[in-house]
């Protein structure tokens, strides 16, 4: 069966990166026809009056399904988040980002092993974008707390964890310090739990005390879910558990059925143009679509491909061919040209 997704190369790192996941996608099988949409610096370089124009949300809308690759945010200063802006545009209110120790990725802690998945919600919090300057040295930033949106994503990892055989969903949250705000989110998070007692375990943790346990013994967790910018540095901090930016894949699915896949690392502007990125975790992104596209459209064929690039990059890897990131020595496409040869490998 064949497939439409949308493809938005991104800037920075990502139109190599995102050459390169497409490349060992095709090479696996996978039939996609991409439609290629702009985003970000790359949109504006190509004429578009906006970061984000209209042309490119509307054809995720019509077409469901993206691969996207990261959009610089500059610091600071200049234009706000695209990567944001169109996690709210298109409502794709929840992140999932699993991060799994890797065959052939030796860290301090691959013993016994990393298999956690970060939830986090996309649309509110401080991540909301409410700055105002009261006078000259004093700006406040509102953090947004909704009970609708507390409720819609804590149902929403409590359904991940059921569907996918996860034991246990771990609320973070500073609720003794902002007791209204993360005090309402985690109450909305404690009652939709209650709904799944006896099917999946909860629990909920102060995230300072949580971040120093999940450092001490990951294998304690197992489906992470925070609000928006706890999940943020919380990816980070666990991608870091198993390798760092370049294995940690993600994606975002909302309401209305739209799922765009995104590796978690942003634009890398230290390394881009120079053929280095590590294209891993957008291929895996593409592993996570395959997935969805198998679940949605329920073409079998799609989990096998799936399956068959996963088996591929872990025995490129094993044989010790990877990125400078992961210690090796192999350049972005070259990387995934390995990936392609172990396609055959690996049947
Ligand atoms: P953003 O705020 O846009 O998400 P970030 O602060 O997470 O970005 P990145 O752009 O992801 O920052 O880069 C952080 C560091 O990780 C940089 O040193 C970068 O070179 C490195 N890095 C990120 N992605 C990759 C990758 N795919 N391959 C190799 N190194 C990477």
């Amino acid at each position: 069966m064949s497939h439409t997704a949308v493809l938005i190369p991104g800037d920075g790192i990502g139109p190599e990166v995102a050459a390169a996941a497409q490349f060992v996608l095709a090479e696996a099988g996978a039939e996609i026809e991409w439609v290629e949409r702009h985003a970000g610096l790359a949109a504006v370089e190509r004429g578009a009056t906006e970061t984000l124009p209209t042309e490119t949300v509307d054809a995720i809308a019509e077409h469901r399904v993206a691969l996207k690759g990261p959009c610089t945010t500059p610091i600071g200063e200049g234009f706000s988040s695209v990567n944001v802006a169109l996690r709210k545009r298109l409502n794709l209110f929840g992140a999932v980002r699993p991060v799994r120790s890797l065959a052939g990725v030796s860290t301090r802690f691959s013993d016994p092993g990393v298999d956690i998945v970060i939830v986090r919600e996309n649309t509110e919090g401080l991540y909301a974008g409410i700055e105002n300057l009261i006078t000259d040295g004093v700006v406040t930033s509102l953090k947004v707390v909704t009970e609708g949106a507390s409720r819609r994503i804590a149902r929403f990892a409590m359904d991940y964890a059921l569907t996918r055989g996860r034991r246990k969903v771990t609320v973070l949250h500073k609720a003794n310090i902002m007791k209204l705000g993360d005090g309402l989110f985690l109450r909305c998070c404690r009652e939709e739990a209650a709904a799944y007692e006896g099917k999946v375990e909860f629990e909920s943790r102060i995230i300072d005390a949580g971040c120093m346990a999940i450092v001490q013994k990951p294998e304690d967790f197992d489906v992470l879910l925070c609000e928006n910018l706890y999940g943020d540095v919380m990816s980070d901090l666990c991608a870091g558990l198993v390798g760092g930016l370049g294995v940690t894949p993600g994606a975002n699915f909302g309401g209305d059925h739209c799922a765009v896949f995104e590796a978690v690392h942003g634009s890398a502007p230290d390394i881009a143009g120079q053929g280095v990125a590590n294209p891993l975790a957008l291929i895996m992104s593409g592993v996570m679509l395959l997935r969805h596209l198998a679940t949605s459209t329920g073409d079998a064929q799609c989990n096998l491909i799936a399956d068959r690039i996963r088996n591929a990059y872990n025995a490129a890897m094993i044989a010790g061919e990877k990125t400078r990131d992961l210690g090796g020595e192999l350049g972005t496409q070259a990387f995934a040209e390995a990936v392609a040869r172990n396609l055959t490998v690996s049947g």
